[in-house]
């Protein structure tokens, strides 16, 4: 096989301005630093900045600040003139597009590709969708008995992981803004930056103070914002144990919550596929984000009469993937997020051969800075080893075999999870048939990991309840109940 060389294409980090230390986000205002806890760069383990940790404390003044601007300005305003802020975030997130790629890729390692072709642009999409539906709400079919105005529930408390830090943001403010509610909204520890830009974001388009308040901090501060007695609804997307624990923590009271938690997605090729085209999938669907994805196709399930096939082509194209610098825009891999998530997806690799599966990855050196691991295929697993149970996150496929699509629904469906798949075959009655049996929330066809603002997301059992984008989004973020404001949402 050929060896391409590429002249370095670095992008520049000028574009954006990094603070050495940044204050929390509340009531419209930067607080001072305090407190602070460093957040670093994956790549190569420099420290970016100083973020706080926001306390108790800090989490009260933040839910004071969202009260006060739900019941006195957000609340109350019309949703043609919400709209009208949603749009202004959506068109300078648009403006400030590169500074936004470049501060997402230096704070989380994954390609300045990826970060400039998907996530900022998604991330702006989503406001743009959600701006649309704001002074629509009551066309949205939202109430229970058809003419009720939808309301908002006040203050929502919003918590989010590292893997997708601004199209998380995006996902959980614009439904939330465009349906009236304020938001306080904590990122992930290792991953803040874009949220505090976000903030700036708001200043700029001159969204009133306390309608989006941003905490950073780790667990302790998305607990305090769970446990918070005048937040009515909690958002969070994060891991099954930690949407556990928090159902528990708020069973009894009167909040409302959405959990969108991990996936063990499987991607089940046919032996009528167009196999070419399947292996672009079957790559997209499990290193895009270097696997850091909840939804990501983690369990290959192919037709075992093609299986040396597909499996032949995989090994090819992998060892075309370029690994390394984020910012180099030749890059198709990145960094891994952290040294605990590198750490995680090692030592559940070394389980998976220890239990007997057959490891291997293509050359490629790895920077010697820095967390990284390379695309990695485990062929010979079976059903009940740990690595097709557990959700690896990170860039390593398990292959599995089927012969009949009965057993690939079987299979398919023997996790705890259910939140995506994937499905390849030239049928279209059997794309059908098999989107009827697979008990997960999102089944691409023919594709994989396609994102759009008007389609909703979300899981079956353990990875998680309630829906995100599309109408079905918006559902979460309302109530028919009594008004608690006069000038209800319209
Ligand atoms: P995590 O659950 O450890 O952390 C998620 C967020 O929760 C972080 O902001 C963290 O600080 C906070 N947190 C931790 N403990 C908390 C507590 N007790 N109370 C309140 N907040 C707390 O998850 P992670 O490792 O950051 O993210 C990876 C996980 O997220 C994976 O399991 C992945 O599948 C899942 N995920 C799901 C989706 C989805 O849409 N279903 C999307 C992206 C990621």
């Amino acid at each position: 096989m050929p060896k391409f060389e590429y002249a370095p294409a670095p992008e520049s980090r000028a574009i954006v301005r990094i603070e050495k230390s940044y204050g929390l986000f509340i009531d419209g205002a930067f607080t001072r630093p305090k407190a602070t806890f460093p957040t670093i760069n994956p790549a190569d383990e420099t420290v970016l900045a100083e973020v706080s940790q926001a306390g108790p404390k800090d989490v009260d003044k933040a839910v004071a600040a969202a009260r006060r601007a739900y019941e006195g300005v957000w609340g109350r305003m019309s949703g043609a003139e919400r709209g009208k802020y949603l749009f202004r975030i959506a068109r300078i997130l648009q403006e400030r597009a590169r500074e936004f790629a470049v501060l997402e890729t230096l704070d989380n390692g994954k390609p300045i590709k990826e970060t400039r072709d998907v996530d900022v642009p998604i991330a702006a999409a989503h406001f743009f969708y959600h701006a649309g539906w704001a002074d629509k709400l009551e066309y949205a079919g939202l109430s229970a008995s058809g003419a009720d105005v939808p309301r908002p529930h006040g203050v929502v408390g919003q918590v989010i992981p590292w893997n997708f830090p601004l199209l998380m943001l995006a996902w959980k403010i614009a439904p939330a803004l465009a349906t009236g509610n304020t938001v306080v909204l904590k990122p992930a520890e290792t991953t803040p930056l874009t949220a505090l830009l976000f903030a700036e974001v708001c200043q700029q388009a001159d969204l009133p103070a306390g309608v989006v308040n941003i905490v950073t901090g780790d667990g302790r501060t998305g607990q305090a914002l769970v446990e918070h007695p005048d937040v009515d609804k909690i958002a969070f997307t994060g891991s099954t144990e930690v949407g556990k624990a928090i159902a528990r923590s708020i069973a009894g009271t009167s909040k409302k919550a959405t959990l969108e938690l991990g996936g063990k997605a499987a991607n089940i090729v046919f032996d009528d596929a167009p196999i070419d085209q399947a292996v672009e999938g079957i790559i997209g669907g499990i290193f895009f984000n270097q696997g850091q994805v909840c939804c990501a196709g983690s369990r290959l399930l192919v037709q075992e009469n093609v299986h040396d096939q597909v499996v032949a082509k995989l090994k090819r194209r992998l060892a075309t993937l370029r690994v390394g610098d984020p910012m180099d825009k030749n890059s198709d891999l990145g960094a891994i997020n952290s040294k605990a998530q590198l750490d995680r997806i090692t030592s559940l690799v070394e389980a998976g051969v220890a239990e007997g599966a057959e490891r291997w990855s293509p050359e490629c050196a790895l920077p010697a800075k820095g967390y990284w691991f390379p695309p990695t295929v485990l062929t010979g697993v079976s059903q009940t080893h740990r690595v097709a149970t557990e959700e690896i996150f990170g860039p390593v496929l398990s292959v599995l075999t089927f012969r009949t699509p009965q057993e690939a629904v079987a299979k398919a469906n023997n996790t705890a999870y259910g939140l995506s798949a994937g499905v390849w075959t030239e049928k279209g009655s059997r794309i059908l048939w098999m989107a009827d049996q697979l008990r997960a929330g999102v089944v691409w066809a023919n594709t994989f990991n396609r994102f759009d603002p008007t389609s909703p997301f979300g899981g079956y059992k353990e990875s998680g309840y309630g829906r995100e984008g599309g109408r079905h989004g918006l559902e979460a973020y309302v109530t028919t109940a009594p008004a608690t404001l006069t000038g209800a949402v319209r």
